[in-house]
């Protein structure tokens, strides 16, 4: 590869709003086999809107997750902070806060343990049958779920819509027709990652794994394939560095961005499409 070629693919790419850090990256997106998504922020918009609150009181289990989500910068701790506001729900002071990367989180609200997050925080404790049911029916919607709990107590759900960018579909489908294999790798219950999924035309899931685990696997994929990674968040780091190509969301965290072999600033997963055949143009011409 002549660097002259290179250059010329690069700034050509930068038009497109594809910053690709350096001529050796490109080199290696010429040779992708298969690419994995992140789902919260890569393939959605990373914008989750409340959909469903259901509790006895439904007020009382906003407000205790509103007041816990203050302190998280989570996705989904901004949606219910914005429902919470929505509905004029004064928040609670909380005391000793914690976050757990990839389930949630808790504190204390009037000397009472709160919290809210996925079923690894609330794996002993036990759900109504009513609540089983809300939880099945609105994971099968595609809808993000937490528990919001008091005093080792289940006692409301939170679902949460995040919907495919406009794009995504189309910028998978034609992944797909290109022979790369497309997978989902996501912190998300698998059921939520299913529908997704199937939405936007990706065929093999990977669902409920802790930020830990991402690189773990995108190692193990790399025995088999050359892979690129598309992330956006903190936790997606060790994945987009661990890949042969990282590809980081423009609007995703400083750390991801850092990560990045490849940064689409226009967020938009055509992104990686356009990447592809620049790296086969480039190639093909200095050969
Ligand atoms: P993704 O891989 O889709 O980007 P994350 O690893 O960031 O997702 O989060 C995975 C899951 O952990 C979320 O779907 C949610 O169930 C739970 N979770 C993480 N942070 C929070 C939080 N602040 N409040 C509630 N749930 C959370
Ligand atoms: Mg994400």
């Amino acid at each position: 590869a002549t660097p002259t070629a290179l250059m010329v693919g690069t700034g050509r790419s930068a038009r497109a709003g594809v910053l690709i850090k350096n001529g050796e990256v490109l080199e290696e997106v010429d040779r992708l086999t298969a690419v994995v998504f992140d789902k919260t922020g890569t393939i959605t918009e990373g914008k989750p809107v409340v959909t469903d609150i259901v509790a006895e009181n439904e007020k009382e289990v906003l407000q205790l997750a509103a007041s816990l989500e203050e302190a998280s910068e989570h996705p989904l701790a901004s949606a219910i902070l914005a429902k919470a506001k929505a509905e004029k729900v004064t928040l609670l002071p909380t005391a000793d806060f914690i976050s757990y990367q990839g389930k949630g989180v808790c504190a204390n609200i009037s000397n009472k343990a709160v919290f809210v997050g996925n079923k690894h925080l609330v794996k002993e404790k036990a759900l109504s049958e009513k609540l089983k049911e809300s939880y099945d029916k609105l994971q099968e919607q595609g809808k993000t779920v937490v528990f919001v709990g008091e005093a080792k107590q289940v006692i409301g759900l939170i679902a949460i819509q995040d919907a495919p960018k406009k794009t995504s579909k189309e910028a998978i489908e034609l992944l797909n027709k290109k022979g790369l294999k497309t997978v989902m790798l996501t912190g998300d219950a698998p059921k939520v990652a299913e529908a997704i999924a199937k939405e936007v035309g990706i065929k093999e899931v990977i669902a409920g794994v802790l930020p830990a685990e991402k690189a773990k696997y995108i190692e193990e994929l790399k025995e088999h394939e050359t892979v690129a990674f598309v992330g956006d968040g903190i936790n997606d780091a060790p994945a987009l560095t661990t890949a042969d190509v990282g590809i980081a969301m423009g609007s995703g965290t400083d750390i991801a961005i850092e990560s990045g072999g490849i940064v689409l600033m226009k967020n938009d997963l055509l992104g990686v499409v356009r990447a592809l055949e620049l790296s086969q143009k480039t190639f093909a011409r200095i050969k």
